[in-house]
């Protein structure tokens, strides 16, 4: 496992690593300091406003999944939420409980175009945790778009995701997947791809991506390469690309992981804790240490793609015996801290490189110069 080589390697990077890079609790509000950030700087796009990177303290996960608000037709009544994540009360009580784990910033992936109710809701949740949250935008896969896809370009659809990233504050674009069991990109998912890149272009949002791992026996390892692909050749940087769920792929030599890594794109692990009926976090842990003892640290996000409960359709079991939600005395949207951290620490991943993982690289990832769209 050459772990000596790596330690080293992630002390040397543990030493670029800026103050205050303990696991440490956001300890200030999220109003504006004197001063907002200048032109042509980088800043990360909240739904309360543009802030320094910096800004941000603890833990960022960037693909979770924090609902769109509770829905009109729900607001009276004794029926519960389809989704607890629909009940605006339900999630103050989760996302405080992350805050109190060591998580300052969520980024809500979203499978559509956010609807006038998300931002409002995501506000007020920020402001009631003390978070900072991101709002998305994306098409997710070809069963799920609109039906007017079809017939757009690759500029109009472009147009479309520009709107609504002004509309609903977007600060990333995602999550943009392909379908359960393909053998490749469908083609009006390679020109969805293509626009969110031409999208990316016009506003310099991030963009992360939704792989179809471990759905079905055609499903290649390549998958996410071929995603990388499409972005490229609308002219994104692989830098601003974090390709999803590679930890959803069974690949012992992170053969796939890393050749994403070396084109310069972040690896997602985003759905640790989650889904273990594909891969389990035994061997999600062996990944993480060969994708470091290959020198990628710079390159791996974490997070768990939780979406306030199992997601028993697709056979999910809890992987870990006892309460999901915080309010039970669960993990909650705190599981990478919680569940998957714990075992890279067992592991013998050092606390520096925990937090470069956790806070730097993130915050690297969801940054960027904004432009006028
Ligand atoms: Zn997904
Ligand atoms: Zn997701």
């Amino acid at each position: 496992m050459q772990r000596a080589a790596w330690q080293r390697r992630e002390f040397l990077a543990g030493l670029g690593i800026a103050a205050g890079v303990g696991l440490e609790v956001a300890k200030t509000a999220l109003a504006a300091p004197s001063g907002s950030p200048g032109k042509g700087q980088r800043i990360i796009r909240t739904v309360l406003r543009d802030i320094e990177p910096r800004e941000v303290f603890g833990a960022t996960l960037i693909h979770e999944h924090l609902g769109l608000g509770r829905r009109p037709g729900e607001q009276s009544g004794d029926a519960p939420p389809a989704s607890p994540t629909e009940d605006a009360s339900w999630m103050e009580t989760e996302l405080k409980a992350a805050k109190t784990a060591g998580v300052g910033c969520i980024v809500s992936a979203q499978t559509g175009v956010p609807g006038p109710a998300v931002l409002p809701y995501l506000t007020r949740l920020s402001e009631q945790c003390g978070l900072h949250l991101i709002n998305a935008a994306a098409y997710y896969t070809k069963q799920t778009y609109p039906a007017e896809l079809a017939a757009q370009t690759e500029d109009q659809i472009a147009d479309g995701l520009v709107q609504a990233a002004t509309a609903g504050r977007v600060g990333a674009l995602g999550e943009f997947g392909v379908a359960n069991g393909e053998s490749e990109m469908d083609p009006i998912e390679k020109k969805v791809f293509r626009a969110a890149g031409k999208a990316h272009l016009r506003t310099g949002l991030p963009i992360f991506t939704h792989n179809n791992y471990s759905t079905g026996p055609n499903v290649p390892a390549e998958m996410a390469l071929y995603q990388l692909d499409e972005f490229e050749s609308a002219g994104v940087r692989p830098e601003s690309i974090a390709l999803g769920h590679v930890c959803c792929h069974y690949d012992p030599k992170v053969d796939v992981a890393k050749r994403l890594a070396k084109r310069g794109a972040f690896v997602a692990f985003d759905r640790v804790t989650r889904q273990q009926q594909w891969v389990s976090d035994e061997h999600r842990v062996a990944m993480v240490l060969a994708f470091l003892d290959a020198g990628y640290i710079d390159k791996l996000l974490i997070s768990s793609d939780y979406i306030g409960r199992v997601n028993t359709n697709v056979g999910e079991v809890n992987g870990y015996p006892g309460p999901l939600h915080a309010r039970d005395g669960g993990p909650g949207y705190a599981r990478p801290l919680k569940l998957f951290v714990p075992l890279l620490r067992k592991a013998g991943v050092k606390d520096k490189a925990i937090a470069h993982i956790t806070q730097e690289n993130p915050r690297r990832f969801l940054s960027f110069v904004p432009k006028r769209g």
